[in-house]
């Protein structure tokens, strides 16, 4: 949803009431596009940040539920730029030159300059925005179809030239058909912010009771006949009404025995009820500041683990230079593939036979250049006689790792760290360094013999990545293998 302030009853019916029920039976994503804005917007940025408030806000009043569903503002999560930059190198520019809505809309706003590349990217931004999260559907009102299209298209085409060990990366994604009751704006036109004609969301009871009773109607006399279809009002009584009401005034308005007047007092008090909710919400939560910036930024870290995940993976595939390759003696190929859990364990039953799984896995992979000997389930021999012991945990929170293993004295601690997407990073701390910190793990756990936790965090300065009991940066272990001799 662009962040053009805030919504109205037509983005209300139009998405985010089907938005609010989809959260129940799907896992989604739902963002405010403020880098969208500027697509049109891009010469008065003065509301861009309130107004993307104002959208979150009414997100959350309509109903979303942040633990259901991730909620955020896209320019928090950048991972959505840099593919929107991978798609823009394959993209042929008749395909967005054709997009119905780029010649649309530059004849609609003659007096905008539109002839920009952010504008005619606009749709590959999008296909950015949605394949990102490898979604199976996007729920979108039919004007979208065209959009929705050329995202298909992008996906195939990313996929026609990249591929992860044969296997395509991005999927085709569904739409998934929003229905859109018809919501006329009081003037009788299509509802939109820049006719003037819109009821909010947000709007008080008395705001919504001015507008619905200054609405243009379908009957001008009081003894024509009219169509609740055709009526700004019939179209609130048709979403918001009970089905007697409804009846009621339908009857009353096609035979000319109700008078428009008395017809719009039943609506303001159909839309008022069912709005009364809403705005409570919405009261509540713009006096929490706190929960509301809590609400955003947990959005923003859920959707940056899905979107790293996948930009992973779309790395790998079109064959950037990944910083372990450059670390260890694995060559380039090896490094490149990665390892991914979910190929590897599909057929583990258990949690303890995944990880045995994961751990031969990765010990089979580092053999073809480094002869690893396996000893127990997570212990290995070097071909110099070292003792490598090999432990895995998945990701828990964002860029947070624990892994727990019984004490055992160790050369070569080796960490296989799992992301969301099922990629391993293998961090190999070489005799040395585990030497001079295994003491202090040790000091910090307690009595030998005892279980060993370590934390590995990522560094929120920057890429590197920690261990946190010793505060010992093991970026540079990624993937060197030269301690595995
Ligand atoms: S009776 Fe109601 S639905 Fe019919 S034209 Fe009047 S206001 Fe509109």
């Amino acid at each position: 949803m662009r962040p053009t302030g805030k919504l109205h009853l037509g983005n209300y019916v139009g998405a985010l009431q089907n938005w609010v029920k989809l959260q129940h039976s799907h896992d989604c994503f739902f963002f405010v596009a403020d880098w969208h804005a500027l697509t049109t917007d891009y010469d008065d940025t003065s509301r861009l940040a309130d107004n993307s408030l104002e959208v979150i806000l009414d997100f959350l009043a309509a109903g979303l539920d942040p633990e259901k569903c991730a909620i955020f503002v896209q320019s928090h999560v950048r991972e959505h730029a840099e593919l929107h930059l991978l798609f823009s190198m394959i993209t042929p520019l008749g395909w967005l030159e054709r997009v119905p809505t780029y010649k649309e809309q530059q004849q609609q706003m003659p007096n905008k300059d539109l002839h920009m590349y952010g504008f005619l990217g606009y749709p590959l931004l999008q296909a950015a925005d949605i394949l990102i999260y490898r979604p199976d559907f996007v729920p979108v009102g039919e004007d979208q179809s065209a959009h929705i299209e050329l995202t298909r298209e992008v996906a195939r085409r990313f996929n026609q030239f990249y591929q992860l060990k044969g296997k395509p990366v991005l999927p085709e994604p569904q739409i998934l058909l929003t229905p859109a009751p018809k919501l006329l704006g009081t003037d009788k036109r299509k509802m939109s912010k820049s006719y003037d004609n819109s009821i909010l969301m947000s709007d008080e009871a008395p705001v919504v009771e001015q507008k619905i009773k200054n609405s243009v109607t379908d009957r001008p006399k009081l003894s024509d006949r009219g169509s609740p279809d055709r009526c700004p009002v019939g179209n609130l009584h048709q979403i918001f009404s009970d089905s007697q009401r409804l009846a009621h005034i339908t009857e009353g308005c096609t035979q000319a025995s109700i008078t428009c007047v008395e017809c719009k007092a039943l609506a303001v008090e159909s839309v008022n009820s069912h709005l009364a909710p809403i705005r409570e919400r919405r009261h509540a939560l713009a006096q929490n500041s706190g929960k509301l910036r809590q609400t955003i930024q947990q959005g923003a870290q859920k959707a940056t683990a899905a979107a790293e995940a996948t930009m992973t993976a779309v790395r790998d595939a079109i064959g950037l230079l990944r910083l372990g390759a450059v670390a260890g003696l694995a060559s380039k190929e090896e490094a490149a593939a990665g390892l991914r859990v979910p190929d590897l364990a599909a057929s583990a039953g258990s949690d303890k036979e995944r990880r045995e799984i994961i751990t031969k896995s990765w010990a089979e992979q580092v053999s073809k250049t480094h002869l690893l000997k396996q000893d127990k389930p997570d212990t290995f021999i070097s071909r110099k006689g070292r003792k490598v012991g090999v432990h895995t945990a998945q990701e828990r929170e964002h860029g947070s790792w624990e892994f727990s293993f019984p004490e055992r004295s160790l050369n070569v601690l080796v960490l296989l760290a799992e992301d969301p997407g099922g990629f391993l990073s293998d961090y190999v701390i070489p005799p040395k360094i585990l030497q001079e910190h295994w003491k202090q793990f040790e000091r910090e756990q307690g009595e030998r013999g005892t279980t060993v936790r370590i934390k590995l965090k990522k560094d929120t300065g920057g890429p590197s990545i920690l261990l946190e009991q010793s505060n010992l940066p093991v970026q540079q272990y990624l993937g060197d293998y030269s301690a595995l001799q």
